[in-house]
């Protein structure tokens, strides 16, 4: 069956001799999954979820007891007051702006304190020109990059000690960046001191590709506002799309104002059958996030062998699901990305491009082979065609589909 499927006796081997050196890994993963099933479980518990909650409603979506729990059941698993869990949401990008706009107002200054934000936001904070971004509203934006991937703590105190910093932005995964993703301990370790300098600027962290990788989330630790993407993490492979906003409940009512109208907020919004996906989702997250870690240890691990750049290394600690790997050179990063779609579930024959993707300033080369388009906890592999060539590669709804995948972009990158 794996000649069937094209893959060598070597690497199985090398395969097996991997699986050896991350035993110890694996056990701790497995660990935090049954913490964040445990958080689940009593969220549901908690909110006495029932068949009624699987409701649907159409039109203006008034009165959506489905909806309405699942936000307490998202609040309650992400310690937040109160949470917008939404599939009019398009995507984390429509999330992150729509919060963005809720919070800032002409004249007020953004400050992002890990460095430049996700490429998407470029066109929504104006950093890439464009009529519609914040800018273009008269809101300012300023950046204080990492020092050797820590926060620059005496600017940061500096800066937010002067007038109208509005919002600070802290993004935790990397994007396409070369820095390391931020683990908590430095998210709350910052918090606490921007805290002691000022008490009224708002908090806000970009969450995609965090959640569930440890036991805590940042509104555990002090964030006011979080973002997420509902084909992410907490969509757990089942949610068709959406994402989510958690935090203070009158930041929720304005985040809420700024996606339906103001005087409505979230008392419209019709779920349209997408109630049981969210829930049964947000069920699987926990086991779906341990094997996305899973298959990134595993790819990590066995390209490390092969003489390739992953990061985090296979032992390193991981504040997010993403595997880097610096390839060095643009033709194996292809075929690697090009294996992985190979490797895929759906769309197995198509052999993905690099292009260019609206929103994004390089050429980019995504393969997705997933149920659900462009879904990142599915097993997805992108990178932005520059040097040093560096493949992003996330998810794998369940570890054995993750590692046959990363098996079989090695054996097409390997090939001739
Ligand atoms: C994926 C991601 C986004 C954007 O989410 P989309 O759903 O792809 O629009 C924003 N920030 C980070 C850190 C991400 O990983």
């Amino acid at each position: 069956m794996y000649k069937e499927f094209g893959i060598d006796e070597d690497l199985l081997k090398l395969a097996e001799e991997t699986e050896n050196d991350i035993k110890e890994e694996f056990k701790k993963i497995e660990k935090v999954c049954e913490y964040n099933s445990l958080k689940v479980l009593n969220a549901f518990r908690e909110n006495n979820i029932s068949e009624v909650h699987f409701n649907s409603t159409t039109g203006y979506g008034y009165g959506d007891i489905g909806r309405d729990t699942i936000e307490k059941v998202f609040a309650k698993v992400l310690g937040a007051e109160d949470s917008l869990v939404r599939g009019q949401f398009i995507s984390g990008t429509h999330a992150l702006t729509v919060t963005l706009f809720a919070m800032l107002r002409p004249g007020d200054c953004l400050l992002s304190i890990s460095g430049k934000p996700y490429d998407t936001l470029d066109s929504v904070i104006g950093i890439e020109e464009n009529k519609s971004s914040l800018k273009s509203y008269g809101i300012k934006y300023e950046q204080i990059d990492l020092i050797n991937n820590n926060f620059d703590k005496e600017k940061i105190i500096e800066r937010v000690k002067k007038k109208n910093v509005k919002l600070i932005d802290i993004q935790r995964s990397r994007g396409y960046s070369t820095r390391e993703s931020i683990q908590l301990e430095k998210v709350e370790e910052i918090i606490k001191e921007i805290r002691k300098v000022n008490q009224e600027v708002i908090i806000m962290i970009d969450n995609c590709y965090c959640e569930f990788v440890g036991t805590k989330e940042p509104t555990e630790v002090g964030a006011d506002i979080i973002v997420g993407s509902l084909i992410k993490n907490l969509g757990g492979g089942i949610a068709p799309n959406g994402a989510y906003v958690a935090g203070k409940k009158e930041l929720i009512e304005l985040t809420a104002e700024r996606l339906t109208s103001p005087g409505q907020g979230k008392e419209v919004g019709p779920t349209l059958g997408i109630n049981k996906q969210f829930l049964q989702g947000l069920f699987f997250a926990p086991s779906v996030v341990a094997s996305s870690l899973k298959t990134a240890v595993f790819a990590s691990r066995i390209l490390e062998k092969l003489g390739y750049k992953p990061s985090p290394l296979y032992n390193e600690p991981r504040a997010d699901i993403v595997q880097t790997i610096e390839f060095g050179n643009s033709e194996d990063l292809i075929k690697y990305c090009q294996g992985i779609q190979m490797g895929s579930p759906i769309d197995s024959n198509s052999i993905p491009e690099p292009w260019d993707m609206p929103g994004y300033t390089d050429k980019v080369i995504m393969a997705a082979g997933a149920f659900t388009s462009g879904s990142s906890i599915e097993l997805s592999c992108d990178a932005p065609i520059r040097e040093p060539y560096i493949a992003y590669m996330q998810g794998g709804l369940t570890y054995e589909y993750g590692k046959l995948g990363v098996l079989k972009a090695i054996q097409n990158m390997k090939k001739e």
